[in-house]
């Protein structure tokens, strides 16, 4: 009884997932098709077009690129790596989206061993997600704490704190469903995909949101075995 409850778990997943799917790549094909239809029947061949387009194309691109992070979570390729280097990288890569939203970006290490073994470009992708949504949740501008801390002998938590506009009670419940987005351009994968990543790390994730004054979100990941390090 045990083993058919989780096919079907498993199964209404795979369903929930093919439905969304289906859904969110058919909307950006129809407007593709739409305006290569116009085109083909004469109407002039207008810039905009073109650029819709190849935004509608990059948005497939977008739900494509997570989808796969979930489909192939047997490439973990896990490596040795410094998390404060990951984070100082990707804060560098989000340092301009951050500048042209008014956000600040400010990291309170604490001292000690940081390193995690991980892959580094699927961790990459989970600090990319919350961070993003930190600074998307501040439309005005604001300040994201990024801390690092201990937790107990051999864990490290990450702690991205904005001052956003929060997460009411019925999302919150919502969050890491496929597809579920408050916004115009999101696609609803991020956290889901984020959360998916950090259980392949052994790590986990929780989020504590306050409406109107902000949200942590709180990743511990076990830190690298000292026999790793080799030297
Ligand atoms: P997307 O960012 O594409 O909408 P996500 O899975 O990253 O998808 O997030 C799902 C939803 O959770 C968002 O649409 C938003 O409503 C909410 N959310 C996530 N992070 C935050 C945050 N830091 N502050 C406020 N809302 C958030
Ligand atoms: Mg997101």
């Amino acid at each position: 009884a045990e083993e058919l409850m989780i096919n079907s778990e498993k199964l209404s997943l795979a369903g929930q997932l093919a439905a969304g799917i289906a859904h969110e790549i058919r909307n950006p094909i129809t407007a593709i098709k739409g305006f290569v239809q116009l085109m083909r029947n004469g109407y002039a061949e207008k810039k905009e077009y073109f650029d819709i387009i190849a935004s509608e194309i990059t948005r497939i691109e977008m739900i494509l690129n997570e989808l796969l992070i979930l489909a192939k979570p047997q490439t973990v390729k896990l490596e040795r790596q410094d998390i404060r280097v990951l984070l100082a990288q990707v804060t560098t890569l989000l340092d301009t989206q951050a500048i042209l939203n008014n956000v600040q970006i400010v990291t309170e290490f604490s001292p000690g061993i940081t390193h995690i073994s991980c892959d580094e470009n699927q961790l990459k992708q989970v600090f990319i997600n919350f961070i993003k949504n930190a600074i998307e949740a501040m439309p005005g501008g604001g300040e994201i704490v990024i801390r690092l801390k201990r937790e107990g002998t051999d864990r490290i938590r990450l702690s991205i704190i904005d001052q956003g506009c929060g997460i009411p009670e019925h999302v919150l419940g919502r969050l890491g469903q496929p597809f579920y987005t408050t916004k115009e351009n999101g696609t609803g994968l991020g956290f889901m995909v984020s959360k998916r990543i950090i259980e392949n790390h052994h790590g986990t994730v929780k989020v504590t949101s306050c409406e109107n004054s902000g949200t942590t979100v709180d990743v511990v990941l076990p830190l690298a075995h000292e026999q790793q390090t080799g030297i």
